[in-house]
């Protein structure tokens, strides 16, 4: 039987509501978490049952049963290359029930690739719905914490992407793009807790300098009413401020003419800004002050005065920004209010204030059937996990898992590729404290780059220098963010034999021919990471730094002086410690920078 919340004046286990309308959804958190698993067996019921004419569920001969030990006994768990041909079929048209009875009505992009393209996830209208659910308790949450956002703005970067067509002509393309697409986002009702600085149409911009510039000048424009400043993970909140650092002088030429740079010509865009903006010579002239001291620490409470936090996702790959957003904003907490994906939105984070290193979010059983593959202390599989998924009521206090989902739109006990460890319990909901994306060796945003991948990046690479007798004897990479965009830096040590090759050429490999090696290494990377490069330009050119013969020796003799055993020995493929990066930097001899841009386009190659 469903446990109902106890409530009192508006007031839940989460604190006291700040109006009737918080108090609906506070209630409503209390309610799926308190009966976290009848609610999961609920899901898990609907979905079978919607779904149980589809070809998918009836290959696995479910026949009709909703239950979860059936469901558990008959289905295997799958990756997306076990459903990549299912997938393929419903791109190039095939309307039938393949994974969803429901009609799939667009394409998601993930982030996360295979073979080196985006990985297409199959959607339906109504998640749509459960998405903006997600979403709407996100504000009364933080309006336990942080009173008064009723009184002025959020800065938001926003963007979206280009998107492609399938060959069936159904749109492909990010979730958020997809979101901020919808009308669930353009046609929002008014929220005074909820209230913007940048308009719709810069938001709905994919130039990305032009969306930026109208997001920037608006935040100024508005810069007093600003309480919160945020974007959707940290590296888009540092592009901003890098934007900032770039074009402050034209943003405050623009201000106090009251004239919006030629640079923008998206109509659209321009009518939008262009209503906001008037002469204002005071606010040109205290934007000059403070962008052209040179010193940008804390430049985001000196020129948005009354930021209470940030609001920007700082776990997982993200937590390498946090130095850089403490310096640019003086220390502001950072609040990462929510954790999901392509494939489904999982949950939120009940305690959003919290410091970085303390956020769990709360999967809530309404969004999906979650279960959860144990692993070893060493992040290994354990013994027959695969067999034995564990339901999201019983996962354990201190251990890690992998995460499986099946959700409405037809995904059923598909790998997402997180690990997660529980930290605790709401009511009898799990909290989750996101650990690791399986598989990423390097990520400066968005893009997930992965062992195979920057090996067969080196491979392509090399090749450019077999003519000089050159080869790449060993290679570590690391995800440099002290400069933003950040970069890759690729350690190379080569073995140049001294003979002459078959064309006559001698041991030393032209500098342009090494920078050249770095732009063959960004072409043979995926294309999330090309997209960044070329489109969002997120991430900054490819470094290689070549190191003197014997550097990767010297690696080795100082994890054996740590501890390491000589048998099991392996070069680690991405370095971050800061005494291995302090040892390959010392002994760099020369450093070589991609001269130019990848190849990229929208459209995909399969
Ligand atoms: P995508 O499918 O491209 O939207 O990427 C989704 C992935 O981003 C998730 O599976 C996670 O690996 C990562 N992610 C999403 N939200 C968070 C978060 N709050 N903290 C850390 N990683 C996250």
């Amino acid at each position: 039987m469903a446990v109902k919340p106890k409530v009192t004046n508006g007031s839940t286990t989460l604190g006291p509501a700040a109006n009737e309308k918080d108090a609906e959804k506070l209630r409503f958190i209390e309610e799926m978490t308190m009966n976290t698993d009848a609610v999961q067996e609920r899901v898990l019921a609907e979905i079978l049952s919607r779904n149980a004419e589809t070809e998918y569920l009836k290959r696995y001969k479910l026949d009709g049963a909703t239950d979860r030990e059936t469901f558990k006994a008959k289905l295997p768990v799958v990756t997306y290359e076990d459903l990549q041909p299912d997938i393929q079929r419903i791109a190039n048209g095939d309307r039938s029930p393949i994974l969803s009875s429901h009609p799939i009505s667009e394409f998601l992009t993930s982030s996360g690739t295979s073979a080196g393209e985006r990985k297409l996830m199959p959607t339906i209208r109504e998640e749509l719905d459960r998405r903006q659910l997600l979403y709407s308790l996100l504000t009364p949450v933080m309006n336990l914490y942080v009173p008064g956002l009723d009184k002025g703005k959020g800065l938001y970067f926003l963007f979206i992407k280009s998107e492609s067509k399938t060959p069936s002509g159904l749109p492909a393309r990010p979730v958020l793009t997809s979101y901020y697409k919808s009308e669930h986002f353009k046609s929002r009702p008014h929220d005074p807790f909820n209230v913007y600085t940048s308009p719709n149409e810069a938001i709905l911009c994919t130039d990305s300098f032009q969306s930026m510039y109208a997001q920037m000048l608006c935040g100024l424009l508005q810069r007093l009413d600003v309480l919160r400043v945020g974007a959707v993970f940290a590296s888009g909140l540092l592009r901003a401020i890098r934007f900032l650092q770039l074009n402050w002088e034209q943003l405050a030429a623009d201000i106090s003419s009251g004239t919006l740079t030629k640079q923008i010509t998206d109509p659209a865009i321009r009518e939008a800004v262009t209503q906001q903006l008037r002469p204002d010579p005071e606010l040109a002239r205290f934007i000059t002050k403070e962008c052209s001291k040179g010193d940008w620490a804390c430049i985001i409470t000196r020129i948005w005065p009354n930021t209470k936090y940030l609001d920007v996702i700082v776990t997982g790959a993200m937590a390498q920004y946090i130095p850089t957003l403490e310096y640019y904003s003086g220390g502001l907490p950072m609040a990462c209010t929510m954790y999901a994906s392509s494939e489904c939105y999982f949950g939120l984070n009940l305690r959003p204030m919290c410091s970085p290193s303390e956020v769990s979010y709360t999967i809530m059983p309404m969004m999906g059937y979650f279960e959860f593959i144990p692993l070893d202390a060493d992040g290994t599989m354990c013994n027959g996990a695969q067999t034995q998924l564990v339901d999201l009521a019983h996962v354990e206090v201190g251990k890690e898992y992998e995460l499986v989902i099946t959700t409405y739109s037809g995904l059923n006990r598909y790998r997402v590729g997180d690990i997660l460890r529980v930290t605790g319990f709401h009511n009898c909901a799990p909290q989750f404290q996101f650990i690791r994306r399986k598989n990423v060796l390097l990520s400066i945003e968005s893009d997930k780059t992965d062992e195979a991948e920057l090996q067969k990046a080196v491979t392509n690479a090399s090749e450019l220098i077999k003519s000089y007798n050159a080869t790449v004897v060993e290679y570590t990479s690391h995800a440099s963010t002290k400069s933003i965009p950040g970069h890759y830096v690729i350690y190379w040590e080569l073995l140049i034999k001294k003979d002459k090759t078959k064309n006559g050429k001698s041991g030393t490999i032209p500098t342009e021919l090494l920078d050249k090696c770095c732009l063959e290494m960004e072409e043979s990377l995926n294309t999330v990471y090309r997209q960044s490069r070329v489109a969002d330009c997120s991430i900054g050119p490819l470094e290689i730094r070549v190191v003197r013969p014997g550097t990767f020796e010297e690696l080795m003799d100082y994890a054996i002086s740590r501890g390491a055993s000589i048998n099991q020995y392996k070069v680690p493929r991405c370095v971050n410690f800061p005494p291995i990066l302090e040892l390959l930097d010392s002994r760099v001899v020369s450093t070589h920078f991609s001269p130019g841009l990848p190849k990229w386009t929208p459209t995909r190659s399969n």
